[in-house]
């Protein structure tokens, strides 16, 4: 057990122990079913907060965590008995339109980070729900609705601030620390902390959306046509293929709290145009047929799940939708717990996902779908009906598998697993990783090993 006060004493933030009152609501992450419980959260409110905190724990011999946004699954924010350098206090955004720049905090997330750049008409990559945080999502890639126009959220990055293992202070971009700029772009918390990333921003001047449900029983016809739909849709249009439960809405009317199958489809330009693009579906006369303009950062929010929840997800890169792989999609949408918040989602990459691959230590970006089963439940006697579910869902998928993972939308499914998500790019990261953090202090994100001299 450290000596707290000396660091307490030194922070702009403020440090809570596992005695302090407030520990608990400091400690909480997304998914309620982790427990994991540091000794000490350093509530950072400075970059020099970082450096402290860091030296701190590395000097006490503590093992560290970096916590923004709490989304991790696995609970990759936190660390049993060690320090957790928490990054929610350095959450500015600073927008210039004309530059169209953003430069955020790396403790941001990303309903902040849009609600910033919309008065400007102006946006860029994020997550589909609001809440995540833009450090966890951007360093692991960062997959969103307009990822096909914009690229993944991490190929907007023009630069990061960073502090790495030794505590020193550096900036990643194009032409300083390249490779290390490379590095960020997908492999995760293994370098160091990120204070800060300045991104690109595109304009959007009009922003929409739909959500399509049927009774789940027409899955099937459904799958087919909106992978006939996607296989040809402008890079404007996103959107996944889902089986969900009914939301508590008013517009859901007898589908409310029953399972369904649907389509959440999203489009840079207007509703109207919206409604061309996914004209194949709307003749499948959905049951509910929301189709609206919408602001984008109300967009990004409307999927917003619920906290609190205990959850596991898992997912897998397809190399090919043939109607049988879409039978097996449809039978574990069928096999999902509902009602729950859970989610059975297939989506599209192809486009900038794949035309910027170039810049990124993200492998495999070039598969054209990703299947990724979000289970979310209650009690915790159902946990092992969950996981299982969400595992499953995914070996049923394996024969049109690519082998390897998209790693955000995973928890923790062992080094194999690891190493295949970061497929030919594995020795550069570990390289790298050696230079930055040869002594792997940041380690519970999807490990790279630090290459051995
Ligand atoms: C409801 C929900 C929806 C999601 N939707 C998407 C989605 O649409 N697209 C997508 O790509 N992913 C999505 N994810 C997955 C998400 O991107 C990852 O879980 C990500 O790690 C979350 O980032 P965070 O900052 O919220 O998490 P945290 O749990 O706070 O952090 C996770 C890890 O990220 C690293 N990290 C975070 N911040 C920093 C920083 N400033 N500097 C260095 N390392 C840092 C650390 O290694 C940390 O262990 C979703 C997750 C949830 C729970």
């Amino acid at each position: 057990m450290g000596n707290w006060d000396q660091l307490r004493d030194r922070l702009d933030g403020s440090l809570v122990t596992r005695d302090d009152e407030g520990f608990e609501e400091a400690r909480a992450v997304f998914n309620s079913a982790i427990l994991t419980s540091p000794l000490a959260i350093a509530r950072c409110a400075s970059v020099e907060d970082v450096r402290r905190s860091l030296r701190y724990a590395r000097d006490a011999g503590l093992p560290l965590a970096v916590r923004s946004g709490g989304h991790s699954v696995a609970g990759a924010s936190l660390v049993a008995d060690g320090l957790v350098i928490d990054m929610r206090g350095l959450n500015s955004v600073t927008v210039d339109p004309a530059a169209r720049t953003a430069t955020v905090g790396g403790g941001a997330i990303w309903a902040e980070f849009d609600r910033a750049c919309q008065p400007h008409a102006l946006a860029a990559t994020g997550g589909r729900v609001s809440t995540t945080g833009v450090g966890g999502l951007t360093l692991g890639g960062g997959s969103g609705w307009f990822e096909r126009k914009m690229g993944l959220a991490c190929d907007n990055l023009l630069s990061v601030d960073l502090v790495t293992a030794a505590g020193e202070l550096v900036t990643a971009s194009d032409t300083e620390n390249p490779d290390l700029f490379w590095a960020l772009h997908g492999g995760g918390g293994n370098f160091g902390v990120a204070t800060s990333f300045t991104f690109r921003l595109h304009p959007l001047a009009a922003c929409s959306i739909a959500l399509l449900l049927w009774p789940s029983e027409h899955g099937p016809a459904i799958a087919r046509r909106w992978r006939d739909l996607m296989l040809d849709a402008p890079d404007e249009v996103g959107g996944g293929l889902a089986y969900l439960t009914g939301p508590p809405e008013d517009f859901v009317g007898e589908l409310m709290g029953k399972r369904c199958a649907g389509a959440i489809m999203t489009r840079m330009g207007t509703a109207e145009e919206l409604r061309t693009a996914i004209a194949p579906l709307l003749a499948l006369s959905p049951q509910v047929e929301l189709v609206m303009d919408i602001p984008y950062a109300d967009m990004q929010c409307m999927i917003d799940d619920p906290p609190g929840m205990r959850n596991y997800w898992s997912a897998e890169y397809l190399a090919d939708l043939p109607d049988a792989a879409l039978d097996v999609f449809c039978a574990a949408g069928e096999d999902m717990m509902s009602p729950s918040p859970s989610q059975l989602l297939l989506l599209p990459w192809g486009s900038a996902v794949v035309r910027n691959a170039g810049m990124s230590a993200m492998a495999n970006r070039d598969a054209p779908w990703v299947v990724h089963p979000f289970g979310l439940w209650e009690d915790a006697a159902d946990d092992e009906r969950g996981r299982v579910w969400a595992r499953e869902a995914c070996a049923g998928l394996r024969e049109w598998s690519t082998g390897a993972t998209y790693l955000n939308f995973i928890g923790d499914e062992g080094a194999d697993r690891v190493v295949a998500g970061f497929g030919a790019h594995y020795p550069k990261l570990a390289a790298i990783k050696a230079l930055y953090d040869p002594d792997n202090v940041f380690n519970l994100w999807h490990n790279v090993q630090p290459a051995m001299a």
